[in-house]
């Protein structure tokens, strides 16, 4: 058989070819699993480790299966949410080697917002049509432990509908250990101070041996695991994340999607699936060497297709992340999986209109065009996955 790579070109081709084209003579077990997955039928370990490791005509057929799937189970339409950033501070004690973006309190790069500032960005978001804002940050020595919730009521004050995403699983472990309060305590007054959800972030890979070698101060798989399925039963729901393109293999994404499907099926309180390109520039831990440069095209493709087709049943939306990945293969993941563009995220918009000429900026419209090229429909939904507004040709 023939290893045709898996290029630009080939994945649009691949998107407009009967899927019964893409199984015709790949190896019979390959296709024999995405007919399984086809079928409906939940896979187990063994069976994505094996679509974990394709590649050639084989990982074609599963990009294209799991458009099929995308297509039987969401439809066409690509949702996204009009939100800004709010990254309150980028002083942080943790040091993860793959974050170029934290700093310490002495660098002349340092920040930290004040609280009125933090809700003035809020209402500058939703004076411009953000229904939700995404606040996380570093985390400063000094912080007590409620400066979470004061947050929260500082964007309250000043925006009482919009819809508060924020804190990470590692943030609100810090907030735990700083205040003495039990998890489920402290996640009840985040909610009664106006938070809506959680980011999963702070997953990256939920192995400790991986995480031993990326950050040796983050939160544990239990911690982690701890904070969201608290987060779950106390009715906040969640985002799950993944970060692949570094030290990790296809056995940790095939145990992390198997351990996020466990959670869903116990508690469903998952919103979407996001995985998230390690973006290796400027991070110790390619610098040192001790990762590869990021994900590959193949790479890409293959964690949004596999996420569709392990969390079949379990977790209806993948996102892709446009500000990681960028245009042209952020719409190559729409034609593998994913049903979501994720935020517009109003930040550099905000700072664009204020004078600023640098910096990424998606408006709306540019988020719908993007979904147009690839032939599906643009909707705004909630952060909760309620379709605001369909924009219909
Ligand atoms: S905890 Fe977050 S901000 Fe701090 S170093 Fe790690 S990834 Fe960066």
């Amino acid at each position: 058989m023939q290893h045709e790579r898996v290029d630009t070109r080939r994945v649009y081709d691949l998107h407009r070819e009967p899927v019964d084209v893409a199984l015709r003579g790949i190896a019979s077990e390959t296709a024999g699993i995405l007919d399984r997955a086809l079928a409906g039928k939940t896979l187990e370990f063994e069976e994505g480790l094996h679509l974990a490791t394709t590649s050639g005509a084989e990982l074609q057929a599963l990009i294209r299966v799991a458009d099929e799937v995308r297509r039987q189970d969401v439809g066409d339409t690509v949702t996204y949410v009009v939100n800004r950033n709010i990254n309150f501070t980028n002083i942080c004690i943790i040091g993860c080697k793959f974050c170029a973006f934290s700093t310490g309190p002495n660098d002349p790069e340092a920040y930290n917002l004040d609280l009125e500032e933090i809700g003035e960005r809020a209402a500058e978001a939703w004076a411009c049509g953000a229904t939700e804002v995404c606040v996380q940050g570093g985390l400063p020595r000094e912080w007590d432990g409620y400066q979470y919730r004061e947050i929260l009521r500082a964007i309250k004050a000043r925006t009482p509908e919009m819809h508060i995403h924020a804190f990470s699983p590692m943030e609100v472990t810090y907030g735990v250990e700083k205040t003495g309060l039990p998890v489920a305590d402290y996640l009840a007054m985040l909610r009664e101070s106006g938070l809506g959800s959680l980011p999963g972030t702070a997953a990256e890979i939920l192995d400790s041996e991986v995480r031993a070698l990326l950050s040796r101060r983050k939160v544990t798989v239990e911690q982690w695991v701890d904070v969201i399925t608290t987060a779950h039963r106390l009715g906040i729901p969640t985002t799950s994340t993944l970060m692949y393109g570094h030290v990790e293999r296809p056995e940790h994404w095939v145990r992390q999607l198997l351990l996020l499907r466990g959670i869903q099926q116990e508690y469903g309180g998952f919103t979407e699936f996001v995985p998230l390109g390690f973006v290796h520039f400027q991070t110790d831990l390619f610098r040192k060497g001790l990762s590869r440069p990021g994900p590959t095209l193949e790479e890409h493709l293959k964690i949004h297709a596999l996420g569709r087709i392990m969390l079949r049943g379990f977790i209806n939306n993948v996102q892709v992340s446009w500000v990681k990945l960028g245009r042209e293969v952020s719409q190559l993941c729409l034609l593998a999986g994913a049903n979501d563009y994720g935020g517009t995220l109003m930040e550099e918009n905000i700072s664009r209109l204020a004078g600023a000429t640098a910096g990424q900026y998606l408006s709306p419209e540019e988020f719908q065009e993007r979904i147009r090229e690839v032939g599906r429909t643009p909707a705004e939904r909630s952060t909760t996955y309620q379709l605001l507004k369909v924009f219909h040709n």
